[in-house]
């Protein structure tokens, strides 16, 4: 599966560096200075490189922990993020890092005590709040969990933080370590979910909805909280009779009481991002649906978002309570994120 793994010298000995590069004996291994000179190059074409990803073994040395962006949220009052890894074994067309990041290649962090101190300080800074984290931002997060072993790693310090609250972000059905664990109360494991037909079109390489809706049922089954993720909400032919039977499947199978959340969100890329995509991808007919430039963003008609936004909400109430239902705003999530922030962003290693 991986062919070349760049490592930085400085983490040449560190303990995850030996572990992960023991699992690809026959790969090429290449000492680098900074994980940024090469992950941050002009001219790579991230579709090439997304056919065949190298590993990049690297050392985050600030901004661990960040800020979510306003409009973020799943009832918590204070939000943060956190990405051990960038980039995704998966391929989804809307995705945003394919615009943030000029390279497709997986940088793995593998200093995830520095991660655990910040976090850690957040949460002894709040102790009167519910502090949430979500990882999985620039990332899925448990898909490489075979090669990181992050979530294993992070699961045992929240657990000592019962107040506070991670959430899991993922389309994974790879889910050990959680099925070989005891649940964590204040851990959501969040599914993204779209109708099945749209999935296909858009979710490369990524596990079915049916798949993910059966690994959902097998997490709750074993105590799992679950967060369902609509988000984006894509719209095509007969969106409503789809959102329609995806909604009223999941909420059959998956026992209320295991459904910590859910939120939704419409599609939406800034200005530069959704160029750059559509530079990658002009044939997709994600980008010939009813997008339009609205300020800094594009994103469907005002008219249209608030439609399947006020269906879905409907839709959502007939089985839980409102209090547990998020609208995730466009000013929320990366996609503000323009030019010179996204420069900002890809350099904070
Ligand atoms: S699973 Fe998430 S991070 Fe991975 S490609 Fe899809 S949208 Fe991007």
């Amino acid at each position: 599966m991986i062919d070349t793994i760049y490592f930085e010298e400085d983490i040449s000995e560190h303990p995850r560096t030996l572990s992960i590069l023991a699992k690809f004996k026959a790969a090429r291994t290449i000492p680098i200075k900074r994980f940024g000179e090469l992950f941050n190059q002009r001219k790579q074409n991230f579709r090439i490189q997304k056919s065949k990803p190298s590993l990049i073994l690297a050392q985050k040395h600030n901004g661990h922990v960040l800020q979510a962006p306003g409009g973020f949220g799943i009832g918590g009052t204070k939000n943060f993020y956190f990405s051990h890894m960038y980039n995704c074994v998966y391929d989804c067309r809307y995705c945003f890092l394919q615009g943030m990041f000029s390279s497709a290649n997986y940088v793995v962090f593998v200093n995830f005590e520095d991660f655990d101190k910040q976090i850690e300080r957040i949460i002894n800074q709040h102790p009167e709040e519910t502090v949430t984290f979500f990882s999985g931002y620039d990332c899925d997060s448990l898909a490489l969990e075979t090669i990181t072993g992050f979530a294993a790693h992070i699961l045992p310090i929240f657990k000592n933080y019962p107040g506070s609250l991670l959430e899991f972000r993922t389309k994974s059905i790879q889910v050990n370590p959680l099925t070989s664990m005891k649940a964590i109360s204040n851990c959501v494991i969040a599914y993204s979910l779209m109708p099945e037909v749209m999935s296909v079109a858009l979710d490369n390489k990524a596990p079915s909805i049916k798949r993910r809706i059966e690994t959902m049922s097998k997490l709750s089954k074993q105590g799992w909280k679950i967060g369902l993720r609509f988000d984006p909400l894509i719209h095509g032919e007969n969106w409503r009779t789809l959102y329609e039977e995806l909604i009223e499947d999941v909420f059959k199978i998956i026992p209320q009481k295991s459904i910590h959340s859910v939120s939704f969100g419409p599609l939406r890329f800034p200005k530069a991002m959704h160029r750059d995509i559509f530079k990658l991808y002009p044939e997709d007919p994600l980008f010939s649906g009813p997008l339009q430039q609205r300020g800094p963003i594009v994103a469907y008609r005002q008219e249209i978002e608030n439609e399947m936004a006020d269906f879905c909400r409907q839709m959502f109430a007939k089985f839980i309570p409102d209090s547990i239902i998020f609208q995730c705003t466009p000013e929320g999530q990366s996609p503000e994120l323009e030019n010179n922030e996204r420069q900002t962003y890809s350099n904070n290693g």
